[in-house]
């Protein structure tokens, strides 16, 4: 194979995994470096557990994280369609060629057969494999089978595939992450590839979407290994060439269990809903498993691309760590230009009524709020006090500062002054600061001063530059708000 071709295959059976999205990188980026393609294949056979929202937000998460695919359902390609309920037609073919060829057979058992074998197989404390009841059934008893009104299924047969194309029952293939990989096929049962409805299973239909979308390395998730030595077999009796594999380790959460909900967020679109931004979550997966030669981890893709190496890929498992992740998201915000920034935190804004503020006045808000952000979410909280007339003061701001008589001294004093200012935020750097000296001559730090403003205004002992809330809010506004604190 001389094109380098790969594929993200999701089910959609759910939002786009953060997992998903890391195997759907690193397939991006080792197309990207090897000038090759990269497909989006929707594995919907199960119709169950589809749903058009997912396969919506399957398609919303990848393009959000800039993973954008050259073939796909969407935008089509020369081996579509890219979506298997919309390939049923082409599986049964397939497993006619294998049946043909005597690697696959049909099996009449019944649901409730099957699971009496599984019973006897736990009763004699034995890992349960199918008991190949069908495998040398004549066309008489076939057709016998038939006649009661039986639809057979089509198994693979296992051990005659690795017989034709293997010296022992061992199975090898160098993967291209953990390197030889072995299996004893012997322990592996003839299982079912068309069920008795005519659709595939996962590993057929894989298979041949695989072939017959020529990918030449199929790199996922290392809890598919125990399917590759079988898709392996089945690429082998259909006389097809074998894709390269690369098998990935997995994310688990701090606690080193499965990354799941009660953990944090999952999916790509939770985080982004959260206030993560998608260029910190790429960088962050990115560095789950891959690690950048000169160290420096914050990466946007493109650069990842120009170092990524599939052969350096770490094999073992990787930890979630929320708290680097929020680093990273505090990062990427601080990066943002400030018209960008303004319009990603607007969602985060709808309780306010943003027409209370000008542009400008928005714009220097975000400014002096922006810094001690670790998710766009933050906002939030930070800047009820931009909005309204009055302001709700915090229980413990009430009794703690503004009832005291300092407090109270110099809310009076900043009234009578604050009367003549003129608001601009230049000339109130200059006055409050004079104001600051006349109360630290009478003993009164400058802390304590700046706080009973701020307690007055804002509610709050902890927010933003207070000039520049001032200035926001205006000479009426801020007056309003010192005055209705004195008592
Ligand atoms: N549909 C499979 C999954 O979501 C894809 C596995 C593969 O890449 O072959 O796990």
């Amino acid at each position: 194979m001389t094109e380098v071709r790969v594929r993200i295959a999701p089910s959609p059976s759910g939002n786009l995994h953060i997992g998903t999205a890391r195997t759907a990188l690193f397939n991006y980026l080792f197309a990207k470096k090897n000038n090759g393609k990269f497909v989006l294949r929707i594995e919907d056979t199960d119709a169950e557990r589809t749903s058009q929202a997912y396969i919506d937000n399957i398609f919303d998460s990848l393009k959000a994280l800039g993973l954008n695919w050259d073939e796909g359902p969407d935008v089509g390609g020369p081996y579509g369609p890219y979506t298997q309920s919309e390939r049923f037609d082409i599986y049964p073919k397939y497993a006619q060629i294998l049946l043909e060829k005597g690697f696959a057979y049909e099996c009449f058992c019944t649901p409730e057969e099957l699971e009496q074998e599984k019973e006897e197989a736990a009763k004699n404390k034995k890992p349960y494999v199918y008991t190949k009841k069908c495998e040398n059934l004549t066309e008489e008893q076939k057709a016998k089978l038939r006649a009661e009104g039986r639809k057979p299924a089509i198994r693979f047969n296992i051990q005659k595939a690795q017989k034709a194309f293997h010296d022992s029952s061992m199975l090898i293939f160098d993967d291209l992450v953990k390197g030889e990989l072995h299996m004893n096929t012997d322990l592996l049962g003839d299982f079912v590839i068309m069920k008795s409805n005519g659709t595939p299973t996962y590993n057929f239909a894989v298979v041949i979407d695989d072939m017959l979308m020529k990918i030449s390395h199929v790199i996922r998730g290392e809890d598919h290994i125990s399917n590759t030595f079988k898709q392996i077999l089945i690429f082998e009796a259909l006389g097809a060439e074998v894709p390269r594999f690369g098998h990935l380790g997995m994310i688990l959460a701090p606690d080193r269990s499965k990354l799941s909900k009660r953990h944090g967020a999952t999916a790509v679109s939770e985080f982004v809903e959260k206030g993560y931004l998608t260029d910190a979550l790429i960088n962050f997966v990115a560095l789950l498993g891959w690690s950048p030669s000169d160290g420096q981890e914050i990466k946007s893709v493109d650069q990842i691309a120009q170092d990524f190496r599939i052969g350096e890929i770490s094999s073992s498992n990787s930890i979630f760590e929320y708290d680097k992740l929020n680093w990273m998201n505090s990062h990427y915000i601080k990066m943002l230009e400030i018209e960008d920034l303004k319009e990603r935190l607007k969602p985060y804004l709808t309780k306010y009524d943003l027409s209370e503020l000008t542009d400008a006045q928005y714009t220097r808000m975000v400014e002096i709020t922006r810094e001690p952000l670790t998710l766009l979410s933050d906002i939030t909280d930070a800047v009820p006090y931009f909005f309204g007339l009055d302001v709700e003061i915090e229980p413990d701001v009430q009794t703690e500062v503004l009832d005291t008589d300092v407090s109270q001294n110099v809310l009076k004093e900043f009234v009578k002054q604050a009367e003549n200012w003129d608001f601009s935020e230049e000339n109130l750097h200059e006055k409050l600061e004079a104001f600051r000296g006349e109360f630290k001559e009478k003993g009164i730090k400058p802390k304590v001063t700046m706080w009973a403003i701020r307690a007055a205004v804002t509610g709050r002992t902890r927010g933003a530059d207070m000039t520049a809330i001032l200035a926001i809010l205006g000479k009426e506004r801020s007056m309003h708000r010192i005055k209705k604190a004195i008592k």
